[in-house]
C-alpha cells in the first residue's frame, strides 16, 4: 500500500522520496513556483514544483479538484500545512477537473444541491469520519456486552409512532407502511435472545421543518429481557459514554477541525447524567422562562431551552401517559405517567434517545391500543406476546445523526448524513 498523507508527515520520512495520490485542493501560483495542495482522506500536504524543473509544466496545467499522482521527495518547512511538503519529481494527472463549482460563501442551499461534490471538503470529511466512529463504537458497544445483531423488516403492516408520520407505498395493490422503528419486532424476537439491538433506517413523514428531524434518519435500537426503566437507562448510559469515549480517543484531529470544545464531551464520558422526572423538567422550562403546563408535550423548541444550559446530558423520566405512545408501561403506583425516559443532549440538542418499559400485561395493552384510536385487529400478533408467557422487558431507540449532530455541535442534522433526505430533499 502506498502511504497516506498523515503517514508521511514525520521525521522519519524526510528525504525519502513517496508516491501519493489524491485530489487538489487548492493552488497558489508564484512568479517562479507553483504549490499545490494535495489531499487525501487523510489530511493536506503542500507540493511545490520550481519553474526550472521537469515537472512544472504539468503541474501548472492541473486545476483545482482534479485528481492526480505525484512522486517527490519530502522536506522540513514550518510554513507548510503539517510541517513538511513533497519536493515534486514527477505529477501524473489522473482525472482533469472542469472548473469546480464550489467555492467559499456558497449558500447552505446551494452546498446540499452539490453534495455529492462537498463530501469532498476537509471539514464535511471530518464529520463522515466521526460519524464513522460512532456506528463503529455503537457495534462494538452491543457486541461486546454479549447483545446479538438482528435485523426486521422495513415494510411494515402497521404503525408504531402513530400514523402522521407514517410513510404510504403500494404493495402489490394493499397499503404498506415504511418501518418507523423495529420496535414491535424487537418484542417479539427479545423473547428468545433476551439482549438485542440493530442498526438501521427508520423513516418518518415529518412535515415539520426542524433543525433535528430527516424523513430518513439512522436508528440504533436495543431491547432486553428481565429489564425495567431503570435498568434500560443505565445501559442507555453505558453506550452513549462509550460512543463519545471513542470520537474523543480516535477523532482528535477531527474535532480540532470543527473546533469542537471537548468539555460537554469529556463531561459526559467522566460524570453522571443526570435523571430528572418529568415534571421537574417542566419546572426546569419554566425557570429558563418557558410557560409550560404539567402534561405539555416537548418538542424541539422546548427542548433546545430546557438543554441549553446542562453540560452533560440529562435522562426526563416517567412523562404523562397521554403524551406517549400505548406500548409504554404505566406505573403500576400511579398509572397516569408510563414508565418512559428520553435522554437529551446538553447544549441545546435535546431528544438523541426514545426508551422505555413495555406493556406486560394483555389487558392493559388492548386498552391503550384502543385508547390511542387503533385497531386492535391489526396487533393481534404483537398481543399474542403477552398471551404466551409475557415477561418484563424495556427497549430505546437512538438517533443516529441526532447524535453525530450534537457530538460534532452542528447547526442542523442535515450536515451529519452523507445525502440527508428531508421534505424537501431527495436530490442528490
Ligand atoms: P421527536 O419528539 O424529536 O420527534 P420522537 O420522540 O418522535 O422524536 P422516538 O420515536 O422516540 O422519536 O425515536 C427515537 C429516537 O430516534 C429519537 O430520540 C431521535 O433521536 C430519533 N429520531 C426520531 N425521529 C427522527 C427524525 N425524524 N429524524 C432524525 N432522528 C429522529
Ligand atoms: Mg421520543
Amino acid at each position: 500500500m502506498e502511504p497516506y498523507i498523515k503517514d508521511i508527515l514525520s521525521s522519519e520520512y524526510e528525504g525519502k522520496t513517496v508516491i501519493l495520490k489524491g485530489f487538489i485542493n487548492s493552488i497558489r501560483k508564484g512568479k517562479n513556483n507553483v504549490f499545490l495542495i494535495l489531499r487525501d482522506p487523510t489530511g493536506l500536504l503542500q507540493c511545490v514544483s520550481n519553474s526550472q524543473e521537469e515537472p512544472f509544466q504539468e503541474a501548472s496545467r492541473v486545476t483545482r479538484e482534479s485528481s492526480v499522482e505525484v512522486e517527490g521527495s519530502i522536506r522540513k518547512d514550518e510554513r507548510a500545512i503539517g510541517g513538511y511538503e513533497l519536493h515534486l519529481k514527477r505529477i501524473k494527472i489522473i482525472g482533469l477537473s472542469e472548473p469546480f463549482p464550489l467555492k467559499k460563501g456558497h449558500s447552505k442551499v446551494f452546498l446540499f444541491d452539490n453534495r455529492h461534490l462537498w463530501l469532498r471538503s476537509p471539514r464535511v470529511t471530518a464529520i463522515m469520519k466521526i460519524r464513522s466512529t460512532v456506528f463503529e463504537a455503537i457495534h462494538t458497544f452491543f457486541i461486546s456486552n454479549g447483545f446479538y445483531e438482528i435485523q426486521s423488516p422495513s415494510f411494515v403492516g402497521g404503525s408504531v409512532e402513530g400514523g402522521s408520520t407514517l410513510f404510504e407505498v403500494d404493495y402489490f395493490g394493499k397499503k404498506a407502511y415504511l418501518t418507523q422503528s423495529w420496535q414491535l419486532y424487537a418484542e417479539a424476537m427479545v423473547d428468545s435472545l433476551w439482549k438485542i439491538y440493530t442498526v438501521a433506517p427508520s423513516f418518518r413523514a415529518e412535515r415539520s421543518k426542524t433543525w433535528r428531524h430527516l424523513t430518513e434518519f439512522w436508528h440504533a435500537e436495543a431491547e432486553m429481557a428481565f429489564v425495567d426503566n431503570t435498568g434500560i437507562m443505565d445501559v442507555e448510559e453505558k453506550l452513549i459514554k462509550s460512543i463519545v469515549k471513542a470520537v474523543l480517543d480516535k477523532n482528535s484531529g477531527e474535532l480540532d477541525l470543527l473546533k469542537r470544545d471537548r468539555k460537554i464531551l469529556e463531561n459526559t464520558v467522566n460524570k453522571p447524567f443526570l435523571r430528572m422526572k418529568y415534571e421537574e423538567i417542566i419546572d426546569l422550562a419554566n425557570k429558563n422562562g418557558l410557560k409550560l403546563e404539567y402534561g405539555a408535550d416537548l418538542g424541539s423548541d422546548e427542548e433546545r431551552v430546557i438543554t441549553s444550559k446542562l453540560d452533560v446530558p440529562v435522562f426526563s423520566i416517567n412523562y404523562p401517559t397521554k403524551l406517549k405512545p400505548f406500548y409504554h408501561k404505566p406505573d403500576p403506583n400511579d398509572p397516569s405517567h408510563v414508565l418512559c425516559n428520553d435522554l437529551l443532549a446538553p447544549e441545546g440538542y435535546g431528544e438523541i434517545i426514545g426508551a422505555g418499559q413495555r406493556v406486560d400485561d394483555k389487558d392493559t395493552l388492548i386498552k391503550r391500543i384502543k385508547e390511542d384510536g387503533l385497531n386492535v385487529k391489526d396487533y393481534e400478533w404483537y398481543i399474542d406476546l403477552r398471551r404466551y408467557g409475557a415477561i418484563p422487558h424495556s427497549g430505546f431507540g437512538l438517533g443516529v445523526d441526532r447524535l453525530v449532530m450534537w457530538i460534532c455541535k452542528l447547526p442542523h442534522i442535515m450536515y451529519a448524513v452523507p445525502f440527508p433526505r428531508t421534505m424537501r430533499r431527495l436530490l442528490p
